[in-house]
């Protein structure tokens, strides 16, 4: 019970002959898909993942996000980075609290510094400030403290 039938099938309507398509059909957005949407899988029949690429990118994305407090915990600052790059998170600095942090509060680096150093755009870093729950400090008030900072000298 529960199997997915393969639904391969071919597609177009015959015009043109020998430039038919081979499709098959993802059951996750049924969508009949050119071979080459699928990734490879050796241990599937036919060597193909059942879902789509873009089946595939999604649902390890939700995976994350519905898991976000326990993969955070389990993984350091460092790996939980990189993880979010694999899957194909842009920015995947934005995404961590404690980076942020760091930045924008103790190197008091401006959103426009940040995005600059992420090739991102400013208004990306400040989403991302909220997300984490920094407060975003008045521009002058963030400026004078990074002034304070470099003003210390020995
Ligand atoms: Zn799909």
């Amino acid at each position: 019970m529960g199997q997915i039938p393969a639904g391969t099938a071919r597609a177009g309507d015959g015009a043109g002959g020998a430039g038919m398509t081979e499709t098959k059909r993802c059951p996750r957005c049924e969508r009949a898909l050119p071979l080459d949407e699928f990734t490879r899988d050796r241990s599937r029949k036919g060597g193909l993942s059942p879902w789509c690429r873009d089946c595939k990118n999604a649902s390890r994305r939700e995976y994350y996000y519905a898991n976000h407090d326990k993969v955070r915990r389990q993984q350091n600052e460092y790996r939980t980075r990189e993880h979010l790059r694999t899957i194909g998170v842009a920015y995947p600095e934005l995404q961590v609290p404690r980076w942020l942090r760091r930045e924008y509060l103790q190197k008091f680096k401006s959103p426009k510094q940040i995005a600059a150093a992420l090739g991102c755009t400013e208004a990306t870093v400040r989403r991302a400030l909220r997300a984490c729950g920094i407060e975003i400090l008045p521009r002058t008030l963030h400026a004078a403290l990074r002034t304070g900072k470099q003003g210390v000298r020995s």
